[in-house]
């Protein structure tokens, strides 16, 4: 029997966990593989943020806690704003859910009309294609070029708005392609947004810290569009948090009613005990995310020189976030052993089977010529990935 809802049939895996699953499987049959799939840190949780967790537990935080999260968390993060982005959040405007996922999703579910439009640009994180139709909206992909570093203009925003358009996703530092737009780029877009005063603007910024080019900027500073940015950020990623679940947005009051609404009758509150840690993450010492970055960034200039030395793979230099996101039309066309390599994910099951590296094809991407690599791994795990990479599409033919 097969009598699932039409909504659910139309959704996709995900494709980042399912290139992670699979290999996992063939490392549990004793096979050497080298996992740059998922997007995730490869650092533990730094002490301090564990401790506040203990103690957490000792302090018996066990209840159910508020719909949108301690008030202590959403002081936290008022306070966050305010300090590191100039931006002022009451906690009643922020709401806490079960990781940046759940935030996203909450926000198009309460947004999103059957047929509203939704402006994503390519390559677009997974996700929110198949959040947008889960919404019942329709996706207006914008695809950007390397040339441009995989940044939308101004101009091509502009082009894709129509009465129909409800919101358009923004995420900077960018994943999959580390593109990270500039102030003056995102006043850019902030004015087209300005003329267009029924588009919200949902700014995905969970790679925030992790940012190899200075200050990081939020589309919510430019008062033109303040009212209708709803920021999504959170722990996993700048505090090596993902197992934790802790995401958030700051937004308009209506939004946050909305979501809170939503999410009061679906998941309720996020982890009591994962928020505990959360808030000592914001509240604690910095140093953690400094250091962590300062990795990524050395491995980052790492990639980019081993992907330099495979002939033929073109890239952008990543300016943020832990993924590398080469060009792969060279090889696609090629062939081996009578399989030919249609698209990126052609050439990702190739190298998963052959080369033992798993990675992510770029049609989940939007970008079917691409492939996805994520670089928080270590050093000598990336040397190793990229060797073996470059030997498996010199095999082609
Ligand atoms: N947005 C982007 C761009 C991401 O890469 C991720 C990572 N999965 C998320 C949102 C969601 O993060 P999480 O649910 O772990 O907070
Ligand atoms: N953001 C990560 C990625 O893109 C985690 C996996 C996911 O949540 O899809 O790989």
């Amino acid at each position: 029997m097969n009598n699932l809802s039409e909504r659910l049939e139309a959704l996709s895996p995900s494709e980042t966990l399912a290139m992670s699953q699979r290999s996992a499987e063939l490392k549990a049959q004793g096979i050497d593989v080298i996992n740059l799939s998922v997007g995730e840190p490869d650092f533990n949780t730094p002490d301090h943020i564990k401790a506040a967790a203990k103690e957490a537990i000792e302090q018996n935080f066990s209840f159910y806690s508020p719909v949108p999260g301690f008030l202590g968390l959403r002081k936290a993060i008022s306070a966050k704003l305010e300090h590191e982005n100039q931006l002022t959040y009451k906690p009643e405007q922020i709401l806490c859910s079960t990781g940046a996922k759940q935030s996203l999703c909450n926000v198009l579910l309460s947004i999103i009309n059957p047929g509203d439009e939704v402006i994503v640009p390519a390559p677009y994180w997974v996700s929110y294609v198949e959040m947008v139709k889960l919404a019942e909206g329709k996706n207006v992909v914008v695809h950007t070029d390397i040339d441009h570093d995989f940044k939308m203009t101004p101009q091509q925003l502009q082009n894709a708005i129509t009465p129909r358009t409800k919101a358009f996703i923004l995420c900077s530092p960018s994943n999959p392609t580390g593109s990270v737009y500039s102030k003056d780029e995102l006043a850019a877009l902030a004015d087209v947004l300005a003329n267009n005063p029924n588009v919200i603007v949902i700014s995905d910024e969970i790679y925030e810290h992790i940012n190899y080019v200075g200050k990081h900027e939020s589309i919510a500073q430019f008062a033109s569009v303040r009212d209708r940015v709803v920021v999504v950020n959170g722990v996993s990623k700048g505090y090596a948090m993902t197992g934790w679940r802790i995401g958030w947005i700051a937004a308009p009051q209506w939004v946050v009613a909305a979501c809170n609404k939503l999410q009061g009758q679906y998941t309720s509150a996020p982890n009591s005990i994962a928020q505990k840690a959360a808030e000592a993450a914001y509240t604690g010492d910095q140093t953690c995310v400094g250091t962590m970055r300062v990795a990524f960034e050395r491995r980052r200039d790492l990639m980019v020189q081993l992907a330099n030395e495979i002939p033929d793979v073109k890239i952008n230099i990543p300016q943020g976030a832990f993924y590398l996101f080469p060009d792969v039309s060279a090889y696609l066309g090629k062939t081996f052993q009578g399989k030919k390599m249609e698209t990126g994910a052609d050439l990702s099951s190739y190298l998963l089977e052959e080369a033992h590296v798993a990675c992510v094809g770029g049609n989940a991407f939007g970008a079917p010529s691409c492939i996805r690599l994520s670089y928080a791994a270590a050093d000598e795990q990336l040397v190793e990935a990229m060797h073996r990479i470059k030997a498996a599409l010199l095999k082609l033919s």
